[in-house]
């Protein structure tokens, strides 16, 4: 499990620090995302700065993506070739209300918007509420 996760880093070209690692495992185990508030709950005696620095770094190399639910940002694992040349995770998300979790629907296609003339779209936040399969039964 261990070594996976350095090399995981290593592959994004992060340098395997001890929170790193832990952010990293904590992110694989939970298989959900986590918002910046969780991981400080999560890893309470450690430095607030240095956690979301973690999160920066992560994001930054492609590691993970964040996603806007409802004022707060929850980061989820990249499973698409990201990297620090970009992030190609284009896809909706879906916000089950039952348990709060947010996971990634990187099979579903995305609508195309028709922009007026000389729009310059950036980014589509696209975010599907409901119930999950555990939630829904
Ligand atoms: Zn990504
Ligand atoms: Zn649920
Ligand atoms: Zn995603």
């Amino acid at each position: 499990m261990k070594h996976s996760s350095e090399k995981h880093l290593a592959q994004h070209g992060i340098h395997p620090t001890a929170m790193r690692l832990l952010v990293l495992e904590y992110l694989l185990d939970n298989r959900t995302a986590a918002s910046l508030g969780q991981l400080e709950r999560e890893f309470y005696r450690s430095d607030k700065a240095t956690l979301y620095r973690t999160l920066k770094t992560f994001e930054k190399k492609g590691l993970i993506h964040g996603v806007n639910v409802g004022g707060t940002t929850v980061y989820l694992l990249c499973r698409e070739n990201c990297s620090e040349e970009g992030h190609f995770d284009v896809h909706p998300h879906f916000f089950c209300t039952g348990c709060a979790k947010t996971i990634c629907l990187s099979q579903a296609k995305m609508p195309r918007f028709d922009l007026p003339e000389g729009f310059d779209l950036h980014e589509v936040n696209l975010i599907l509420k409901g119930r999950c399969d555990e939630c829904a039964g």
